[in-house]
């Protein structure tokens, strides 16, 4: 393998840079060339390709975002699509593709191995939805940031009496929501994963009230309901004055941690060594703090666990 290409796609993470920087570097000093595709698989199907060295990814590994650009690209679900990219690889001598994005890029990563480019894929999204690792890159950045954010909604809430129902990301899944929740004391989470509905946070608010709480943080997943109604019902049901706050997209942005740092810069290693070993369709992760690769198939088919006993933990201990 002479020339590797290296591409991001799908919703952008914290740490990606880091990885692009890894991917780089490390092909770098193994004797390749690398190739930058801009904005994901569109800018593979329409050829945005430019010569990266080891400067182009100078002072990146602090930044959020993507140097790279990302992308959504529909045609390239087509097979029309998928064959200009193909074309694009070949035309270009790019021998093998680094793909880091969400589960719909290794889906797409999947049919370009399936069709002769060798691609591995780097778990990067902030919601940590991806069965085949522990952590996702951009995780613990994104929820450092809601753990901020909360911590100074609650000052406010604290000082008045109030509650605060803030609407975090994960239309499918509550790792955010839970984790950010053990970390600033919630008084109630809803999640994806778990029954969990407006009466119990009102049951809970009420509980803690008798208990001599006065402030309550309830955090809700985007997907399971809307902070400005469960805001009114819990006003309603309560008298408690109830405020809410939708985070949003300051959510993914940021200065990665030193934890999406190194995760980043371990897998995107990891990932230039697959490579160079001549796997393909494969998926890294990390396992009980070791990287780990699978097949990619077989990875998009594994069942992520909600983790239930944390969820417990954040319950108990937020009497
Ligand atoms: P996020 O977790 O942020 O949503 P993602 O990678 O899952 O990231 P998607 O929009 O699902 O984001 O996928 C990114 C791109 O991957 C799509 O725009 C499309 O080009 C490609 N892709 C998605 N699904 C497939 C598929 N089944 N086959 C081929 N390519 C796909």
């Amino acid at each position: 393998m002479k020339k590797i290409g290296i591409l991001t796609s799908g919703g952008d993470a914290p740490g990606m840079n880091a990885a692009i920087r890894a991917v780089t570097r490390t092909a770098i000093s193994k004797g390749l060339e690398v190739v930058g595709v801009r904005r994901g698989y569109a800018g593979l199907i329409a050829g945005e390709l430019f010569e990266m060295n080891a400067r182009s990814v100078s002072n990146i590994l602090q930044d959020g975002g993507t140097m790279l650009y990302s992308a959504r690209s529909k045609e390239f679900c087509t097979e029309e699509g998928m064959q200009k990219a193909i074309k694009t690889c070949r035309d270009n001598g790019i021998e093998g593709l680094v793909v880091i994005g969400g589960d719909g890029s290794f889906r797409g990563a999947a049919d370009l191995s399936a069709r002769g480019i060798p691609c591995i894929a780097l778990p990067g999204t902030i919601d940590n939805d991806i069965t085949s690792t522990d952590y996702t890159i951009g995780f613990d950045t994104c929820v450092n940031c809601v753990t901020e954010m909360v911590d100074r909604i609650r000052d406010t809430m604290r000082s008045h009496d109030r509650c605060s129902v803030v609407e975090v990301m994960g239309r499918h899944a509550g790792y955010v929501a839970l984790h950010a929740g053990i970390a600033t004391g919630a008084t109630y989470i809803m999640v994806p994963e778990v029954d969990s509905s407006v009466q119990d946070a009102i049951k809970k608010i009420e509980s803690g009230r008798a208990l001599g709480k006065s402030s309550f943080i309830i955090i809700v997943a985007e997907g399971v309901g809307h902070a400005e109604k469960l805001s009114e019902q819990i006003q309603e049901a309560t008298g408690i004055v109830t405020r809410a706050t939708i985070l949003g997209h300051v959510q993914r942005g940021g200065s990665p941690t030193s934890r999406d740092r190194i995760l980043a810069s371990t897998m995107g290693s990891y990932a230039v060594d697959l490579l160079v070993e001549g796997k393909s369709n494969r998926v890294v992760g990390i396992h009980k703090e070791k990287i780990v690769d699978h097949d990619i198939q077989e990875a998009l088919a594994m069942k992520k666990e909600f983790p239930m006993d944390l969820y417990k933990i954040c319950n108990d201990i937020s009497i």
